[in-house]
């Protein structure tokens, strides 16, 4: 198990949050990729959400064809060098590959994804540039990976294209969110800002869509509308001591991490609420921080966590300890900060939670951290007429296109899944552009 010390340098820092999946030399990449058995009907590409050809670019990078391995890529998933080092590997692409039932490592496609993207990003390699201009302007909300590429495929059909993002970054949660030993700032941005370099949208940082008349505007002057919105802050627990010093929410926190690094300061006893994957790497991240003791409290058992195995193991060999079928009552406080939360034990009988008389504590604290939950984005949906949404406040789209009840708008990513993985909302964005295409050409 690591222990890890403050980091009080970028330096520091780094160590403390290496990458799980560094950037392969070239002497690692051929070698990995001459295992590939390019199977036919390969289950890594029908594992892939964006269908990338798999085989195709491997064999292209076994033949030193970088360039065209990461052509290949791209065709598929605009965000291919994101998507390579933050995709859940081990439950798409690589838990797939054939080499799993035969006790052999499965290929590193991931790591072999960012190998070619990377080399056309550092190179500044023009592998696209946008459509003939057919005369359709499109506004995008929210500049996350579901904005980017819808607005990466609208350009290659030749609409003029306009991010509206709230944010002074793009990307959305994958520099703002995603923990940072599986990406770097740079690493993102340079993506981006690589794919806006050939096709040429336009972002307006700082500019949140936030009330109607901003809305009949852009209805106005555009031909249709992308709400790539993602989820909103975090949920409240309304619980007692919510407000104390020291009560944060996991996105509030993981924001501040990615936006100041080694500036952030964890205290000696941290607890964190929660039992899916932005728990696990709340915890993981605030143990990296070099905080002595930190906890992760879940209501439920072990098993019955949304998060990934192996984000729960990568959380505890960071040192974190976890707490199972303790649901918190009350978070306790000397007034001012946090000092602690009082836990009920529970136990689970047919998938009900039951709390068990008298066996409340109080587990001392000086910081907690919740992860339960997000939520959605329901005052901004509800300023758009006739949009349904379902009974999770989810924007209902038609699998088809991805386009709204509102026929003008077309939606993707996390406002319409409630929360799944940036390889999903890349693909959404994609769908709707070409939603869009079809619905104004046709
Ligand atoms: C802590 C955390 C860790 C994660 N880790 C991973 C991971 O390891 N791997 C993985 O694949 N996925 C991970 N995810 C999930 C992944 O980040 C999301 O699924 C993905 O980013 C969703 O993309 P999106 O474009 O739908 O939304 P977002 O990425 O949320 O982007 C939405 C954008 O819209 C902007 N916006 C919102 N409202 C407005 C408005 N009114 N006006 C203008 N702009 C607006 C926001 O500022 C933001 O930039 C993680 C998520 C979290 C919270
Ligand atoms: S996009 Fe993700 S799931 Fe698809 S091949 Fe690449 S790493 Fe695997």
């Amino acid at each position: 198990m690591a222990e890890f010390k403050r980091p009080t340098t970028q330096e520091e820092f780094d160590k403390n949050f290496k990458l799980k999946k560094p950037l392969m030399n070239d002497t690692e990449a051929f070698y990995e990729s001459s295992r590939c058995l390019f199977c036919y009907d390969a289950p890594c590409v029908q594992a892939c959400p964006t269908s990338i050809d798999i085989p195709l670019f491997i064999k292209q990078i076994s033949t030193k064809n970088v360039e065209g391995a990461a052509k290949t890529i791209y065709d598929a998933n605009w965000l291919g060098n994101a998507c390579g080092t933050v995709c859940p590997t081990d439950v798409l692409c690589v838990g797939s590959c054939v080499y799993n039932h035969q006790d052999v490592k499965p290929l590193q496609i991931g790591r072999l994804q960012n190998y070619a993207t990377k080399n056309v990003i550092n190179s500044g390699k023009q592998l696209y540039k946008p459509g003939k201009d057919n005369g359709k302007k499109v506004a995008i909300i929210g500049s996350g990976p579901a904005g980017i590429a819808c607005a990466s495929e609208l350009r290659l059909l030749g609409f003029e294209v306009t991010i509206y993002e709230a944010k002074e970054k793009p990307s959305g949660l994958t520099v703002y969110g995603i923990a940072p030993y599986k990406i770097t700032n740079e690493d993102v941005l340079d993506e981006v800002e690589y794919l806006q370099k050939q096709l040429g949208f336009t972002i307006k940082y700082n500019s949140p869509i936030s009330n109607k008349a901003q809305l009949e505007l852009l209805e106005r002057t555009h031909d249709a509308i992308f709400l790539g919105l993602g989820i909103g802050a975090t949920a409240g627990l309304n619980m007692e001591g919510e407000n104390l010093e020291n009560v944060i929410g996991a996105v509030e926190f993981v924001e501040d991490l990615r936006m100041q690094h080694h500036l952030i300061e964890v205290p000696k006893k941290v607890i964190v609420l929660g039992g899916g994957n932005t728990a696990m790497d709340a915890a993981s991240e605030t143990a990296r921080l070099g905080a002595e003791k930190v906890y992760l409290a879940y209501r439920r058992a072990k098993e019955d966590m949304g998060a990934y195995s192996f984000e729960y193991d990568l959380a505890v060999s960071a040192g974190v300890e976890g707490l199972f079928n303790c649901s918190p009552i009350e978070i306790v406080g000397n007034g001012t900060k946090v000092t602690g939360v009082k836990f009920i034990r529970t136990s689970t009988e047919h998938g009900i939670l039951r709390p068990l008389n008298n066996t409340e504590f109080v587990l001392e604290c000086d910081m907690v951290i919740k992860a339960t939950g997000q939520a959605k984005q329901k005052k901004f949906t509800d300023l758009i007429s006739d949009l349904e949404l379902d009974r999770k406040s989810r924007i209902v789209v038609d699998e088809k296109n991805n386009q709204t009840t509102n026929p003008k708008y077309f939606a993707g990513g996390d406002v319409i899944n409630g929360g799944a993985e940036v390889v999903n909302a890349v693909y959404d964005g994609k769908l709707a552009a070409k939603g869009i295409h079809q619905w104004l050409t046709k």
